[in-house]
């Protein structure tokens, strides 16, 4: 209350005074529409069964510590399970550890130590930092050297069903001229897909569009490998990369899953070799819809383990960074863009996530994410002033729109509350507004800001610091550079986020 006090005060000083309508009462109980790779539509997101939104996320390489861009594509996934289930949905989300893959065998047998301790190793180092990002746990978590069995029986369907062939060394191919729609992800051209298709097979987990080949289901032993082999009916050996994702989806979700995601340079070969495998096997649609995320940069390259520019959440807590703030700046612009990062970024989420603390700290606190979806699933959710920022976030997650409706959502409670403008139970449905979106945004709040340090700014820095925002809004940057130089002078700093700014005493 002495917050709000505070708040008053300050906002009285600047002469705000606004009538707002009363906030408004919807429901939330609308469906997420998300944009589908294969058809370029936004699709709305219904659980076919009418029960379980059944969705699968292809998980990490575990043979190095996960980088902030591999945090990009689980965060995308967790922000959307946060909105369905938010929305009065249940999921059923399995999330899968690649365990035994080129590389993992390759790091391993280099380092010295066995493939199952070694990638248990960075499987634990994963999950402590999935934690520490807030990232709802999978329901289910197979890993793909607990399912060779699994992989073993859907190769043999598709050798039996003439989909796939042994080689002259116990490896087994996909034959890709015998599944006609092959390419249908990605839309590679049917020519070059003739041109490439079956001339020569390829035995690499990754590889690129104009590679398109026959792809490997079962690697034969081969000396580099170490102990790193099964037993199969073809001789032993050991699965290649694309088909566990097949075998382990279909196995816990069933042959048609409601949702596929993975970051975008998973489009080509795997999701496409995902598909054609499970489509050729089961005759049946393989997802209604595919989710992927476009990556995190770093100067104009994509951030990945081979080009050596990569963060991890280590690093930037080292820096002196919240893994929030991180969640935040990886989330703040559309999943569908590529984003750079940058330490601008990082600053901004530090301010923002301020802001939305001393919301909700003059709410009265930020109800739980269970509470929230329990009443989601019997009840419409009303939004009050924040219907605007989740009405957002229901057009294919449009973060940066849903952050400007919060931001302004904001502003108008907190003249609201200096105006004395809002009853108890329009409160109680602002608190629960802020609570969904902060709850589907994942963020746990920093301490909220006491009031004391905002109302002890001078008043001429108060107005030239507002002046000067107002000139960097109209792109008077003169102006605003010489406005910024008198705040200076008096002993204050301006610090700008994307939205607005702070003032701070010069340290
Ligand atoms: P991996 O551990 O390499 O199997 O990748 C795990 C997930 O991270 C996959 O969905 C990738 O598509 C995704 N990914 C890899 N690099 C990036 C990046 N720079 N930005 C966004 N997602 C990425
Ligand atoms: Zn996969």
């Amino acid at each position: 209350m002495k917050f709000l006090k505070k708040l008053a005060d300050f906002l009285k000083f600047h002469q705000v005074r606004v009538t707002i309508a009363s906030p408004q009462k919807k429901s939330i109980m609308k469906k997420l529409l998300l944009h589908d790779t294969l058809s370029r539509k936004r699709l709305e997101i219904v659980p076919e069964d009418g029960n379980k939104f059944r969705f699968y996320c292809c998980g990490p390489t575990v043979y190095g510590p996960a980088h902030i861009g591999n945090f990009r594509a689980f965060l995308a996934q967790d922000f959307f399970r946060r909105v369905i289930e938010l929305s009065g949905l249940k999921t059923l989300h399995v999330r899968n550890i690649t365990d035994v893959d080129d590389k993992t065998i390759r790091e391993s047998i280099k380092s010295g130590v066995a493939l199952k301790d070694f990638t248990d190793g960075w499987t634990d180092q994963f999950h402590e930092d999935a934690k520490k990002l807030n990232i709802l746990e999978p329901h289910i978590e197979p890993s793909a050297v607990d399912h060779i069995p699994e992989q073993i029986e859907l190769i043999q369907k598709l050798i039996d069903k003439g989909n796939a062939y042994i080689s002259e060394d116990g490896s087994v191919y996909f034959s890709v001229s015998s599944y006609p729609k092959y390419g249908k992800l990605t839309r590679i051209d049917q020519r070059d897909l003739k041109a490439g298709a079956g001339e020569k097979a390829n035995d690499a987990d990754e590889y690129e569009k104009d590679n398109v080949s026959d792809f490997v289901l079962w690697k034969a032993k081969k000396i580099d490998d170490g102990d790193n082999y099964w037993e199969s009916p073809w001789g032993d050996g050991r699965p290649g990369w694309h088909i566990e994702c097949s075998a382990m989806a279909m196995k816990y979700l069933g042959q048609t899953l409601d949702l596929h995601a993975g970051g975008v340079d998973l489009c080509f070969p795997h999701h496409e070799n995902e598909i054609a495998q499970s489509e050729a096997c089961t005759g049946k649609t393989f997802s209604q819809h595919w989710f992927h995320n476009e990556h995190l940069m770093v100067e104009g390259n994509k951030m990945s383990k081979s080009l050596g520019n990569l963060h991890t959440l280590a690093d930037i807590i080292k820096k002196g960074y919240n893994p929030d703030e991180l969640r935040y700046a990886l989330l703040a612009g559309s999943y569908r863009t590529k984003l750079n990062f940058s330490f601008d970024r990082m600053n901004e989420a530090r301010i923002n996530l301020k802001k939305v603390s001393n919301a909700a700290h003059a709410l009265g606190g930020i109800d739980s994410y269970e509470d929230l979806c329990a009443i989601a699933e019997s009840d419409s959710i009303e939004m009050g002033l924040f219907e605007s920022s989740w009405t957002a976030l229901l057009e294919d997650l449009n973060a940066s729109a849903a952050l400007g409706e919060l931001f302004g959502s904001i502003k108008k409670l907190e003249k609201r509350l200096v105006n004395d403008d809002l009853s108890e139970s329009d409160k109680k449905i602002c608190r629960q507004g802020l609570s969904v979106i902060v709850n589907a945004f994942g963020w746990t709040l920093p301490e909220p800001d006491s009031l004391k340090e905002s109302v002890e700014i001078p008043k001429d820095v108060k107005e030239l610091a507002e002046q000067r925002w107002q000139a960097k809004c109209d792109n008077n940057w003169a102006e605003s550079d010489r406005l910024r130089d008198e705040v200076v002078a008096l002993g204050w700093v301006i610090k700008d986020g994307k939205q607005s700014y702070e003032v701070e005493p010069v340290k």
